[in-house]
């Protein structure tokens, strides 16, 4: 049903020309009134699938979504949009709740969000049948499996609820481990058997890369340096790793701050809060910081220490550049990483089967690590999606240098089997290579036939091959036997040569790769324009206090710093301005593009104050009529602010002048109406 209003809300109200990968075979099941289970990654746009089916037609869909601070970004979104939204929850004086019942009995209400523990109450049962709820959509759906983190006990009502009200549901989620799914259509769905979407998992705007640790923190450092200004989230193993690289962050010169679930509610409260309104913060943080992070403009996540398993490496890179914008990710792993992710499976006190899932779960994300051929398509083909194509990963950038390690692993296998598989990777390595320690002596290793049979190949290089050989699951860490290395059945066939193995040779201090500068984002020409708008964003922001992003994202922006609409009708054509945005905000951002923007740029004041201020209006005025050529049919071009500025200081008389101020490119677009407009200065 619904052939193309679906589409038209999508434009008005959203402000998208199209659907992302995966999202419109669940609008329109949704629409159909399907009971519903969809599984995309995080940052894949779950929000619409739900929110989009709640404007088409009759009634009022309920949300349920575990965090208070997810429920009030999402409605305060959906307010700039213009849709009835509200949220029922503790944070909301009585009154305020009060008048949003009363706004649900009169049917006032689109979208009411409702937190868990209100679910038990008898009076929500009855304000969701006066409101005609058509239809229950259950964010973060995994909150209802008992293994995860996440779990939220109050999930646990929401079948009741679905039971009583008897409207279709429709399950989010980002997990897609078939465990945790099959323990959500258990508990939510009363036995009916929902239509399961699982595709779009492809992010493909985000760039991935591993690197093995090596001085980890000038690594993260360095990473960080590359990016200075943009946001970014730094996920640590420890909650003193958050604080000690945080300062470490801070003493480099960015701006930084902690969180991890040790810290006083409020203050990590504040954090998330800073977070959501500044632009270019780093959070260095557990995994704490997670599920309330919406931010759709970070550019970047970095991981200190290795994920615990494949699907929570996905969420945590999941949550840059939501918007759609190049982002860029950096995860670094090492021996110690192995041994603490596997150790934390055997000492968890879960079932065994549950353990040997997620002894599989930290394996595949081992194999992504360790992976010698695209990491995309390694991910991807985990999550059930094949046929993707790259070019975006470490990688795919640069191939890496392999060799057959068959002979290398034999050797060291047999060290491990033949000290009695009670040794850490330092002790094996100095079996390898001959070191005659006191270790060594007094455990008479140095009668081994293995003792000295590596001598030939560098220590880093056999931490290199152990690492890779814990990270294909042929030696693991033995918990009763202080973290010993044992064989596991993988690694029979390789000992008996019915096997070869080919592993990654790592440069031994090669820069890393992903050191590089970020990927310029705009073209230069673009950057005044885009600085200009972010700021008039700011001002908007402020005045109506919401996050930046509530009124327009970077993506946005980005499009208007390079297609430049003239008139309120081309701005509809940008992405996010939907017919209430243009409204909004239209005007504003037209005025800055036009030139005619009442907001006045400080490199503008700057020259107001030396008297000069007509001047630089007057260069600037016609550098923008100027940006498409005389004709108006050439590629964009702008002058910045500071190269308007120069020229008013220094005020050139010849085109060979200006161009040494404004460059080549510039001089031949701008020079000869620059010159006279001087010359009529003077
Ligand atoms: P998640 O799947 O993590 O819940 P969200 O629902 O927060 O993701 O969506 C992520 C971002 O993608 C949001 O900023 C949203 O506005 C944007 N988005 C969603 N659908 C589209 C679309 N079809 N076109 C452009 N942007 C979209």
């Amino acid at each position: 049903m619904a052939g193309s209003s679906h589409l038209e809300t999508l434009k008005s109200t959203f402000g998208y020309d199209a659907f992302r990968d995966g999202q419109e075979d669940v609008v329109r099941a949704m629409i159909d009134g399907d009971p519903v289970l969809a599984i995309m990654p995080t940052g894949g746009g779950k929000s619409l699938c739900f929110q989009l089916p709640a404007l088409v037609g009759e009634g009022m869909t309920v949300v349920i979504s575990p965090l208070i601070a997810l429920m009030r970004d999402q409605v305060r979104q959906l307010r700039a949009l213009g849709v009835a939204a509200a949220a029922l929850t503790s944070a909301n004086t009585p009154e305020e709740n009060e008048e949003i019942s009363q706004r649900t009995r009169n049917g006032e209400i689109k979208l009411l969000y409702i937190a868990p523990e209100r679910l038990g109450a008898v009076l929500t049962l009855s304000l969701l049948r006066e409101g005609n709820t058509r239809r229950i959509a259950v964010d973060e759906a995994h909150c209802v499996s008992q293994w995860g983190h996440d779990f939220r006990p109050d999930y646990l009502r929401i079948g009741e609820l679905q039971h009583r009200l008897g409207v279709p549901i429709g399950a989010f989620t980002a997990t897609a481990d078939p465990e945790t799914q099959e323990e959500i259509v258990a508990r939510l769905f009363n036995g009916q058997v929902p239509r399961r979407f699982l595709h779009g998992f492809d992010r493909p705007n985000i760039h991935l890369a591993f690197a093995p640790k090596h001085k980890p923190r000038d690594q993260i450092l360095s990473f960080a340096a590359a990016r200075k200004g943009l946001s970014g989230i730094v996920y640590c193993g420890t909650r003193a790793k958050t604080e000690t690289l945080s300062k470490a962050l801070l003493d480099a010169g960015h701006t930084a701050c902690f969180y991890h679930g040790g810290m006083e509610a409020q203050t990590r409260k504040s954090v998330e809060e800073r977070f959501a309104h500044e632009d270019g913060l780093i959070v260095t943080a557990t995994v704490a910081f997670g599920m309330g992070v919406d931010k759709p403009d970070i550019r970047w996540v970095a991981h200190a220490d290795l994920p615990k398993s494949i699907e929570s490496y996905y969420q945590e890179i999941g949550r840059a550049s939501r918007d759609g914008a190049p982002a860029e990710t950096l995860t670094l792993f090492g021996a110690d990483d192995i041994r603490l992710r596997r150790t934390q499976i055997d000492e968890s006190g879960a079932p065994d089967a549950r353990r040997d899932a997620d002894h599989g779960r930290l394996n595949a994300l081992l194999g992504l690590a360790e992976s010698v051929t695209c990491r995309r398509q390694n991910l991807l083909g985990y999550f059930g999606e094949t046929q993707i194509s790259c070019g975006n990963c470490d990688l795919c950038d640069r191939p890496p240098n392999t060799f057959l390690a068959t002979v290398e692993v034999q050797k060291a296998l047999s060290a491990i089997y033949r000290s009695g598989e009670y040794f850490g990777v330092g002790h094996i390595i100095d079996i390898l290579r001959g070191v005659s320690s006191a270790k060594i002596k007094e455990r008479g290793h140095d009668a081994l036939p293995t003792f000295g049979v590596g001598k030939s190949v560098g220590k880093t290089q056999w931490e290199n091959i152990l690492r890779q050989m814990m990270g294909h699951d042929l030696v693991r860490p033995d918990p009763t036997r202080f973290g010993g290395l044992r064989l596991t059945d993988a690694a029979i066939p390789i000992l008996k040569g019915e096997q070869p193995i080919t592993l990654r040779r790592y440069e031994a201090k090669g820069p890393s790769p992903v050191t590089q500068q970020a990927r310029t984002i705009l073209s230069e020409e673009d950057e005044p324009l885009f600085a200009a708008l972010k700021a008039e964003r700011k001002k908007l922001a402020h005045a109506a206090n919401v996050p930046a992003y509530i009124i327009l994202n970077d993506k946005g922006l980005m499009e208007m710093a390079e297609r430049r609409p003239q008139t309120l009708d081309d701005m509809l054509s940008i992405s996010g301005i939907g017919a209430k945005k243009l409204e909004s905000y239209g005007q504003a951002f037209l005025s800055v593009i036009t030139g005619h923007s009442t907001h006045t740029h400080p490199t503008r004041r700057k020259v107001a104050v030396m008297g000069k201020g007509d001047l630089f209006d007057a260069l600037m005025t016609a550098q923008t009529d100027l940006a498409r050529g005389e004709a108006g049919i050439d590629k964009p071009l702008s002058c910045s602010n500071s190269h308007i500025a120069a020229i008013v200081r220094t005020r050139p008389q010849t085109l060979a002048q200006l161009e040494k101020l404004i460059g080549a490119k510039r001089s031949d677009r701008f020079g000869a109406r620059f010159l006279e407009i001087l010359g009529e200065a003077s």
